[in-house]
């Protein structure tokens, strides 16, 4: 068994694609979500092997949450995120629906009842920022979830993309907060400076890679302004200061997890949890994680 301190949390993806390029950059934009390191694949299963997989992880763990994560989770065809949901939910895992919300209102009343908190992302205080990052439109969407989800007294959480220049924004993205959070429970608030994984380029690293201090200076500002808002942050790594372990459990029960390394282009594949077991893989990622980066993994 798996211990809550070994594994609180686990991401379970049903599929890997996003609709978030469906939205037009703005002019100044260099592209919707370009920092997003998401893999192309898309997963295939059915509702009876997620609810096998969703057990699985239950009998070997005692992680206590599962994020549904993707690409984007919330996408315009069936792919068994009510079925999933709920059975998480009827297992005894808090749910954590971490969407770009640009088709929750469409998918609210079918996961309404199994979801323990939204998470919603916003990198801008408003529409020219946000939308700069997102795409035309993002900003007034985020704005109608937040509206109706407050309004439904739902939990939400927020994940923040920060450059060079939107760092600066934060004291005003963090009074944005602290107005919801005054409506309903905020329970996190996720900033993070970009990440150099998977398509990283020069341009990207202009774009999004300032110094880390000055990022940790800037979220350490807003602590206080947010409070009792936590605020987590996540600096862009160095390779010899690796990610915290996270495991990626894909729906048709492959089970990858992020070794740590920044410069790995994907999260590791380490097996198949229907056939292998759950604990056994998340041990043997655990070992490999040990392992020096140059002995690495395929
Ligand atoms: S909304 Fe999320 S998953 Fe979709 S492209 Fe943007 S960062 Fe990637």
């Amino acid at each position: 068994m798996l211990t809550h301190d070994e594994l609180a949390i686990v991401h379970l993806v049903l599929n890997t694609d996003c609709n978030a390029w469906d939205l037009a950059p703005t002019s100044a934009s260099p592209g919707v979500c370009r920092f997003c390191y998401r893999e192309r694949n898309r997963v295939k299963t059915d509702p009876d092997t997620v609810r096998r997989v969703i057990d699985q992880v239950r009998t070997e763990s005692e992680a206590h949450r599962v994020v549904f994560t993707g690409g984007d989770p919330v996408m315009p065809y069936d792919n068994h995120l009510e079925v999933a949901l709920r059975h998480a939910r009827e297992a005894g895992f808090e749910t954590n629906l971490h969407t770009n919300g640009l088709l929750l209102s469409d998918r609210y009343a079918g996961v309404r009842d199994h979801v323990t908190l939204y998470s919603l992302a916003i990198d801008g205080p408003e529409a020219d920022s946000a939308d700069w990052f997102r795409g035309q439109g993002y900003f007034e969407r985020f704005r109608s979830n937040v509206e109706f989800l407050v309004a439904d007294r739902r939990r939400l959480a927020f994940n923040t993309f920060t450059t060079a220049a939107s760092v600066r924004e934060l004291p005003r993205l963090a009074e944005f907060v602290t107005g919801i959070a005054d409506r309903t429970e905020v329970e996190y608030w996720l900033i993070s400076q970009y990440r150099p994984i998977g398509r990283a380029s020069a341009g990207k690293a202009e774009l999004y890679g300032f110094e880390r201090d000055d990022f940790v200076r800037a979220v350490d500002g807003v602590r206080d302004a947010v409070a009792p808002v936590e605020i987590f942050a996540q600096p862009t790594r160095a390779p010899e200061d690796p990610y915290p372990f996270r495991v990626w459990v894909l729906a048709d029960g492959t089970v990858t997890a992020d070794l740590g390394s920044v410069a790995a282009p994907r999260n590791a594949v380490i097996g198949d949890l229907l056939a292998d077991g759950f604990e056994p893989l998340v041990r043997r990622a655990f070992a490999l994680r040990e392992q020096p980066q140059l002995e690495g993994i395929a």
